[in-house]
C-alpha cells in the first residue's frame, strides 16, 4: 500500500530537480501527478517516464491562468486534488541593489512568489469543497536568513514562508494544510548549472565539505520530505516552514567557529580551576 493511494496532487517546476523527483516518488506512493513546468520537452519526458499515472501540462507559474489551468486539467482528469505543491523557481536577478532593474525585480519575485500565491489561491477552492488537502512550497533556507542568496532571492523566499503561515491559519479550520519546505544546498541545475557528471562530482565535493551532516542534499532528500507533508502522517503539521538542510542552517560548529576567528587550533578543554 502507498502513502499517497488514491491521492491527486500538482507539482510545479516537475520537469527537472527536486520536483522531478517529487513527481516519481509520489508515482510510486500511489499518487496520480500532474507534471507542470514551463519547460515543455523536459515535463513532458518525466510524465511519459511516469505513464498512465501521470499527465504534462505546460505553465508558467508566474502566469495566473496558467496555475488555474493546470489545477483544472487535474480535477478534471482525476476529480479531485489533494496535495498543490508549489515547487517551480529559478536563481533570479543577482547583483548589487543599485544594479537591479524594475524588470529583474517583476520577474523575480512573480515567479518565486507570485506563482506560489497563485498556486495557493486556486488549490484553495478545490481542496476547501473538499474538506481536505495538503499545499506544499518549496522555500529555502534563504528566506530563513539573509546572505545565503541574492537580495530578491532571499527576500522572495522568506515572502513564500510567511505567506504560508498566513494561509495556513486561514485554511486550518477546512481541513487544508499549509507548509513550506527550506532546503539547504542541493544538487540540481538550479545549484551547480548544467554540467557534466565530472563537474557535478565537483560542486559535491566542494559544498560537502561545509554541510555538517557531511554531504549536499540531493533531489530525493526534498522528495522525502514533501511526501511526509503530503500524506496522512502528517494530518497535525500545517505552517512550519520545514528546513531539510544537512544541519547547515544551524550554524557554525563552535570550534570551526574559533579556528575561524582566532587562526588557532582546536580549543582546548576548559577546567575551571581546581577541578
Ligand atoms: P531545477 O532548476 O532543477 O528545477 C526548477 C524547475 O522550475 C525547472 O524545471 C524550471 O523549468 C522550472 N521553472 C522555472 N521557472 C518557471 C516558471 N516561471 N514556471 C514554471 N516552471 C518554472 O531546480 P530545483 O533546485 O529543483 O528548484 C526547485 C525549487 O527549490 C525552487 O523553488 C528553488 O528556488 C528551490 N531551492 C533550491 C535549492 C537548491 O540548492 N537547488 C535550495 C533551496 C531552494
Amino acid at each position: 500500500m502507498g502513502k499517497l493511494d488514491g491521492k491527486v496532487a500538482v507539482i510545479t517546476g516537475a520537469a527537472s530537480g527536486m520536483g522531478a523527483s517529487t513527481a516519481r516518488l509520489f508515482v510510486s506512493e500511489g499518487a496520480q501527478v500532474l507534471v507542470t513546468d514551463m519547460d515543455v520537452r523536459r515535463g513532458q519526458a518525466v510524465a511519459n517516464e511516469l505513464g498512465s499515472a501521470a499527465h504534462f501540462c505546460p505553465s508558467d507559474v508566474s502566469k495566473e491562468d496558467e496555475v488555474a489551468q493546470a489545477i483544472e486539467q487535474a480535477t478534471s482528469k482525476w476529480g479531485r486534488l489533494d496535495v498543490m505543491f508549489n515547487n517551480a523557481g529559478f536563481g533570479g536577478a543577482r547583483g548589487p541593489i543599485q544594479s537591479i532593474s524594475e524588470d529583474d525585480f517583476d520577474i523575480t519575485v512573480d515567479v518565486l512568489f507570485k506563482g506560489v500565491f497563485f498556486g495557493m489561491k486556486h488549490a484553495a477552492p478545490v481542496m476547501k469543497s473538499q474538506g481536505s488537502g495538503s499545499i506544499i512550497s518549496t522555500a529555502s533556507v534563504a528566506g530563513l536568513q539573509a546572505g545565503e542568496s541574492p537580495h530578491l532571492y532571499t527576500a522572495a523566499k522568506a515572502a513564500v514562508i510567511h505567506l504560508t503561515k498566513s494561509v495556513a491559519l486561514e485554511l486550518g479550520q477546512h481541513q487544508i494544510r499549509v507548509n513550506a519546505i527550506c532546503p539547504g544546498v542541493v544538487a540540481t541545475p538550479l545549484a551547480h548549472g548544467p554540467l557534466d557528471d565530472e563537474r557535478k562530482q565537483k560542486f559535491r565535493d566542494r559544498f560537502g565539505r561545509h554541510q555538517p551532516i557531511g554531504r549536499v542534499g540531493e533531489p530525493e532528500d526534498i522528495a522525502q520530505a514533501a511526501l511526509f507533508l503530503a500524506s496522512d502522517d502528517s494530518t497535525f503539521v500545517t505552517g512550519t516552514a520545514m528546513v531539510v538542510d544537512g544541519g547547515a542552517y544551524s550554524g557554525r560548529a563552535w570550534h570551526k567557529q574559533n579556528e575561524l576567528m582566532t587562526g588557532e587550533g582546536p580549543i582546548k578543554l576548559y577546567r575551571p580551576e581546581g577541578r
